[in-house]
């Protein structure tokens, strides 16, 4: 299959937003591929994601704009003032180069394509820079324009066909057997292993039995498991009766690999953070003895001549690409360890109770890691007390956990329930919200470029972004300064098509970046598209929002908040206003 065709599937992609029509052309590329012998069916899976290989691997072009810019200076000899001024004028290099390069010579596979993007990324050392800009250069004058444009999206990071991860798995569910029955089971092995690419090639080639018996595979982080909210113990109780109870800690969750020496330290959002933290490398392996260990802990700074746990404010200064071994130093770091999901062996359909037991004899003494201790409760009185206790000691608040619930891979269900403070009454949990435009605003603000910003939370089953808050409070001057600047770089031209908004920012933005935002309450509103398809008449929004982090880090756009736990959070205040 020739990489043109692909292309041409990605642009039939780009011109439209509806999921459906989506599956049906990804499904009918997947069975095209599956047919052709010669293709390697999880080169496009990552070329259709914007990667050569599932984003944990964290694989980068490290190839700026202005090296892209060079590169079709070379290819196409024209000057670089003109380039600039469609730039200017188009502001994406894909489409300037498009209507550039029109020399054509080669038919490159997909697998050529694929090879020669891998070629790119290798190049290191003594003249690096000039080599890529050559490398890219030719291959831009060997292939056609439509091809030449989509190769410098992929390389810029930029590609953005709008395409969610469930919409691949139904379509390869429907390649694969004509329906999206095989979803479940698609979704369970990914779930496990964090690498479309991976399960599209083990179905086409092994069949579905073999995805449904996936398993864990240590070095493939898991995608988290993750806490419902409830209003209170006794709503806790009544839901999953005697439980087990832990502190919530607030600091950063990290998926620790074990492979014999070999150790990765993974973030909530699937990041490699090995590198950052290296006491928890040690730690694991002074402390763990087993050879293939998955866990997951709350990783916090402590001050080092008290032992006293510090806030969250600042372990974050902990997540950092530089200045590691000092900040190591001043801040070093204590690992909670709460759960264990393999030990030499998929532990993630076992119960919680049954992981706990192995969990005690799998974490060895030592410095850094400390398996989290843990209260089983039968009533709300008891939960109460260990909640109480909990805030005392400074933690954010308790989480519950179902005696038997199985580790859910990237769900978000009962079987855990957080508890931070009484949710009753007022909203007093944060929501996490997508920056998908910005206003100028008046006045001083007006001066600064940037007077508030519109958020949106995630709607999974559509799979695009809902309106909730215009935000233009909690940020200080130098900060909007900064949010304008981050965000200009992010800005395009017209309405994102995953964004659903019936209102227009001055300026829209690719939702990117996730802020946590505190509002006094939810409420109704015909303004905000949040719940609309729920409820015809009105959605939801924040009342009085403000950011109180800035950016989370640890959050891709998808990991917002849900339209489904705002109206749960909306029910939970207990008034329908
Ligand atoms: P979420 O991770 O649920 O999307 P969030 O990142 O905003 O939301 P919280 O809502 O504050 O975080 O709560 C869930 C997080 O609490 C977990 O992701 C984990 O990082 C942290 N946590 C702290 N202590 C524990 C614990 N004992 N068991 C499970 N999670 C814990």
């Amino acid at each position: 299959m020739k990489f043109k065709e692909l292309a041409v599937y990605f642009q039939r992609l780009e011109s439209i937003s509806k999921r459906l029509d989506m599956t049906d052309i990804l499904a009918e590329l997947f069975q095209k591929a599956s047919q052709d012998k010669k293709v390697n069916i999880e080169e496009i899976v990552y070329l259709s994601q914007g990667h050569l290989l599932p984003s944990f691997k964290n694989i980068e072009f490290q190839m700026s704009e202005k090296l892209i810019h060079k590169s079709i200076v070379l290819a196409t000899g024209k000057p670089d003032e003109l380039i600039e001024d469609m730039f200017q004028r188009i502001g994406d290099y894909g489409e300037v180069a498009q209507k550039l390069c029109k020399i054509y010579i080669e038919n490159l596979s997909i697998t050529d394509v694929y090879k020669k993007l891998t070629e790119l990324v290798g190049f290191s050392g003594a003249g690096v820079v000039v080599k890529k800009t050559e490398f890219l250069a030719d291959l831009l004058k060997s292939i056609s324009p439509i091809e030449v444009k989509y190769i410098i999206r992929i390389i810029l990071g930029k590609l953005r066909l709008g395409v969610g991860d469930p919409t691949f798995l139904d379509s390869l569910s429907l390649a694969y057997s004509g329906d999206k029955n095989l979803r479940k089971h698609l979704e369970r092995a990914y779930n496990l292993c964090c690498d479309l690419g991976l399960v599209a090639k083990i179905l086409f080639s092994e069949g579905i039995e073999r995805i449904k018996g996936f398993e864990v595979i240590v070095g493939c982080p898991i995608r988290m498991a993750l806490a419902a909210r409830m209003p209170g113990a006794k709503e806790i109780i009544e839901k999953i009766g005697t439980c087990a109870v832990e502190a919530k800690y607030d600091g950063f969750r990290c998926q620790v690999h074990k492979n014999g020496k070999e150790i990765q330290v993974y973030s909530r959002n699937l990041e490699n953070t090995t590198h950052m933290f290296p006491e928890i490398k040690e730690g694991t392996l002074a402390q763990v003895k087993n050879k293939n260990v998955i866990y997951e802990g709350e990783a916090i700074a402590y001050d080092p001549q008290t032992g006293e746990c510090l806030p969250f404010q600042t372990t974050v200064q902990r997540k950092r690409k530089h200045g590691i071994a000092s900040m190591r130093k001043l801040f070093p770091l204590k690992l909670f360890v709460f759960d264990l999901l393999y030990a030499d062996g998929d532990l993630t359909d076992k119960s919680y109770e049954q992981r706990r037991k192995i969990l005690t004899s799998v974490i060895g003494k030592g410095d850094v890691l400390e398996v989290s201790p843990v209260h089983i409760v039968k009533t709300a009185r008891e939960l109460e007390n260990i909640f109480e206790e909990s805030l005392r000691e400074g933690r954010e608040g308790i989480v519950a956990k179902r005696l038997d619930g199985v580790y859910k891979a990237g769900g978000r269900n009962f079987n855990w329930i957080k508890l931070k403070s009484s949710y009753s009454g007022e909203l007093n949990d944060t929501i996490d919200c997508v920056i998908v435009g910005y206003y100028f605003g008046k006045g001083l603000r007006a001066s600064l470029g940037l007077g508030s910003l519109l958020a949106c939370v995630y709607d999974k089953k559509s799979e695009t972004f809902k309106t909730i808050a215009k935000i233009g409070s909690g940020l200080t001057e130098d900060e909007l300064v900064k949010f304008k600047k981050m965000l200009d770089k992010i800005k395009v031209n017209s309405k994102p098509p995953k964004v659903d908004s019936l209102i227009e920012p001055d300026v829209w933005v690719e939702p990117k970046y996730v802020i946590e935002v505190q509002a006094d309450e939810i409420t109704r509103s015909p303004v905000h598209t949040c719940g609309k398809a729920q409820d015809k008449d009105s959605g939801y929004a924040l009342r009085f929002p403000r950011t109180v982090d800035k950016i989370r880090e640890d959050k891709d756009a998808q990991d917002a908040t849900t339209v489904n736990e705002n109206i749960n959070l909306f029910k939970m205040q207990g008034r329908k206003t």
